[in-house]
């Protein structure tokens, strides 16, 4: 979807981009949508800031990491690399 511009489900629908993703968080704020890697309290708000592409017709949406290798060098521990 994100070269193509195609959704890969249904091939029928315009593909939108939507850059910030809001996400409730504590007492009312609002923050953007973030993969996390750390289940601690406080560096468990640490992490990669997501954005997505959703098809118009069938709602197929993929997530793309803005930052995917400083979020995954920075958490190393945490992730397993395949190649
Ligand atoms: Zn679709």
């Amino acid at each position: 979807m994100k070269e193509s511009k195609k959704c890969p489900k249904c091939n029928k629908g315009s593909v939108y981009f939507i850059n910030n993703i809001p996400e409730m968080g504590d007492y009312m704020t609002v923050n953007e949508l973030k993969l996390g890697l750390k289940k601690e309290f406080w560096f468990g708000r640490d992490g990669g800031v997501l954005c997505a592409y959703v098809c118009s017709e069938c709602g197929y949406t993929e997530f793309y990491l803005k930052n995917p290798k400083e979020l995954l060098e920075a958490n190393s521990d945490q992730v397993k690399k395949w190649s």
